[in-house]
């Protein structure tokens, strides 16, 4: 059987979600207050076919991976280590955040989600999402992937999609 078309997976679940609080900031000097959203993310992903397996991959894994992500960050507060007007400092088992270098918020540092992103946007959540999927995949061996996006909500109707090409 010689096809040219092309497959990709996809999983979204109900239990692929994490309640986490945030603030973004926004260009010029505005900065929201604290809030939370319960956000889904659901991720399909592109690739050749295994040629024992004829599956692009294996959902139990994908969602064993994806289901361990959204853990990960639930009941956290999502903070960015990496935007310039707002300082986060581990302080012990304390974080210290402060905004345009006044102090804002003291949290446990246990109840902290300390993210390598510049803002806590859907965006910036669907590309972290998508790089430690591919991190988690590689680590076990995945073959022929060409390419995942990665799609996460803050609200009904509300998300954002990050897809990246594979090499
Ligand atoms: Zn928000």
């Amino acid at each position: 059987m010689t096809r040219r078309g092309a497959f990709r997976v996809s999983v979204a679940k109900d239990y692929l979600v994490f309640a986490s609080a945030h603030f973004i900031t926004f260009a010029g000097h505005r900065c929201e207050g604290l809030h939370g959203h319960n956000y889904r993310a659901s991720v399909t992903v592109e690739g050749a076919l295994d040629q024992e397996a004829w599956f692009v991959y294996d959902f139990t894994i994908l969602k064993r991976v994806m289901k361990g992500l959204c853990d990960e960050i639930d009941h956290k507060v999502l903070l960015p280590l990496q935007n310039p007007k707002v300082q986060v400092v581990e302080d012990g088992d304390m974080v210290t955040v402060a905004y345009e270098g006044k102090p804002r918020y003291v949290f446990p540092r246990r109840d902290c989600a300390l993210l390598p992103i510049p803002n806590t946007t859907v965006e910036m959540l669907a590309q972290m999402l998508t790089e430690r999927l591919h991190a988690e995949l590689q680590t076990m061996g995945a073959k022929g992937l060409t390419a995942i996006e990665m799609e996460v909500e803050e609200n009904f109707g509300q998300s954002a999609v990050y897809r990246v090409a594979l090499p």
